[in-house]
């Protein structure tokens, strides 16, 4: 194969089809490290001494890993506290392993009891991680939760809301939101689903997710976008184009909901949640 078209030393592994480069491993990593920090920087959502939470998610445990240790490494001059959780549902020493764990302070289990597993689609995947994470971050009183959510990700949530009239669903398409005072973000807004795919797998970070995601736009959205698998607008530029968004938030989820509590949360039975956080809580 090639060699990479940024360093020119190094064999590529990776080709980006977005820019056409050709990119060795430590090009793509730099790529994606840079694209964390200018969407963390963007949010303005960190401040000095911000407690993270950085969960393993259900679906897609393999980018949480890359996300807990790329944030590691650049967040250290905001003096931030990360916490990553790991569900009991993965093998705690395969994930430990996997983890950067000399600028991470704290890594807990966690087991949530909660009808998990099943087919959902990324939105609603979304709330049912954000149910028992937002429980965890305001009993140990963290300030910022950072969810492995990806460009292709958000344009295919945008698609099928926008397709399917799903109005009340455009809370997880937004790369920040404010949840109970809390800041739930996505750091890897900038970047396409396929590059960190292929980082994850390259890497070494790859962990068979606990559920698969139901996403029955993707066939639309590929056949709309061709070979580049990424849709020109922004979160930002869709939004104010959705009219008449007068939402209270569920109680549970944090997402927009009519009622107290939103269809999913009540279908999943998730206020009877039961969550037990064990290990290494980290300094209080
Ligand atoms: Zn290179
Ligand atoms: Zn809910």
């Amino acid at each position: 194969m090639a060699l990479c078209s940024v360093c020119g030393k190094r064999q590529a592994v990776y080709h980006h089809t977005y820019s056409g480069k050709n990119l060795c491993i430590k090009c793509l990593s730099n790529m994606i490290e840079r694209s964390v920090k200018r969407g963390i920087n963007k949010t303005k959502a960190l401040k000095y001494d911000s407690r993270i939470i950085i969960p393993i998610v259900h679906f897609s445990p393999s980018s949480s890993i890359v996300l807990a240790n790329m944030v590691s490494r650049i967040e250290r001059k905001f003096n931030t506290t990360i916490l990553v959780l790991i569900p009991e549902v993965y093998n705690y020493n395969d994930i430990y392993q996997k983890l950067e764990r000399s600028n991470i302070e704290s890594i807990a289990r966690v087991k949530v009891n909660a009808s998990i597993k099943g087919s959902l689609s990324l939105e609603e995947c979304i709330r049912l991680e954000r149910a028992w994470i937002l429980k965890i971050a305001d009993e140990l009183g963290y300030d910022v939760i950072m969810l492995p959510i990806t460009r292709t990700d958000i344009s295919l949530m945008l698609l099928d809301l926008l397709l399917n009239g799903k109005k009340e669903y455009l809370s997880e398409v937004l790369d920040i939101d404010y949840i109970k005072g809390i800041k739930v973000l996505y750091p890897f807004s900038s970047i396409e689903g396929e590059a960190l795919a292929s980082y994850e797998a390259i890497s070494g970070s790859y962990v068979e997710p606990f559920c698969n995601v139901k996403m029955k736009t993707k066939k639309i959205f590929y056949s709309v976008a061709g070979f580049r698998p990424e849709l020109d607008f922004g979160s930002a530029r869709i939004i104010p184009s959705i009219p008449n968004l007068e939402f209270g938030r569920c109680e549970i989820c944090g997402g927009f909901s009519e009622k107290k509590t939103c269809e999913l949360c009540e279908k999943l039975d998730l206020k009877n949640m039961q969550i037990s956080i064990y290990g290494d809580k980290g300094p209080s």
